[in-house]
């Protein structure tokens, strides 16, 4: 048994674990791969041991695995931060953008996207207290945001993303899942239709199941630790 295959199954079994926990169906969580930094032939490991959706933060790094692997069924993810010259290849090669913090990017990436396409899976990423990075747009403007983008024509709007700060403290590690699910619930009291939250990574994907996450972002329990390139 490979490394990868062997890996998948252990986090499959831990997210079918949290979930069972959290009282939940099985089908409401799923599981992204990140392969940012491993090769095409990670990818393909992973695809034969029944994986099909993968994110990727690099743009360059990402087109060229979707060009090796075209032939394979596989669901593209976009996470990491974008600039605003680089939506066309997001918009024309992905099926999900999970890191869209502001409107302009949201526009371009609506005009960009190709018509024989169907609309681009969107969540907005929120800056929730202790956001590792400086990416997100804060939680008190996330419901403009949202109207705004659910106007867009070749979007749609699935949900909401977060990076919370690796912490020691569990609570504070839930803390942020809690305002992110909250946040999300009430966008859908005021009329959005969210069913997304994505959020959760290798050290604390559980504790994001327990609060409510749908989408895991799992990176190195899967395919190990990253030698290379910058981390969030
Ligand atoms: C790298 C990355 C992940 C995966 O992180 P791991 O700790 O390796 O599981 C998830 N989400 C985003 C946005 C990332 O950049």
């Amino acid at each position: 048994m490979t490394a990868i295959l062997s890996n998948l199954q252990a986090v499959r079994q831990a997210v079918t674990d949290a979930t069972q926990a959290a009282g939940r169906a099985r089908d409401t969580v799923h599981l992204l791969a990140v392969s940012k930094t491993f090769p095409a032939a990670s990818v393909r490991e992973a695809y034969q041991a029944g994986q099909t959706a993968f994110g990727e933060n690099y743009l360059q790094e990402a087109l060229d695995k979707i060009e090796v692997l075209r032939e394979l069924p596989l669901e593209w993810h976009f996470i990491g931060p974008i600039q605003s010259n680089k939506t066309r290849p997001i918009a024309e090669h992905f099926d999900w953008v999970h890191s869209v913090d502001r409107l302009k990017i949201a526009e371009r990436l609506s005009s960009q996207r190709p018509e024989s396409m169907p609309p681009l899976n969107i969540c907005l990423q929120v800056n929730v207290s202790g956001e590792a990075s400086k990416s997100g747009v804060a939680s008190e403007d996330v419901a403009q945001l949202a109207r705004e983008v659910a106007r867009l024509p070749r979007l749609k709007l699935r949900g909401l993303m977060a990076i919370p700060a690796p912490t020691e403290s569990l609570l504070q590690q839930r803390a942020a899942f809690v305002q992110m699910h909250e946040l999300l619930l009430a966008m859908n009291a005021q009329g959005m239709q969210l069913d997304t939250l994505s959020m959760g990574m290798s050290h604390d994907f559980a504790v994001a199941i327990q609060e409510g996450a749908t989408i895991v972002r799992v990176g190195t329990a899967i395919f190990g630790a990253r030698n290379y390139g910058g981390e969030q």
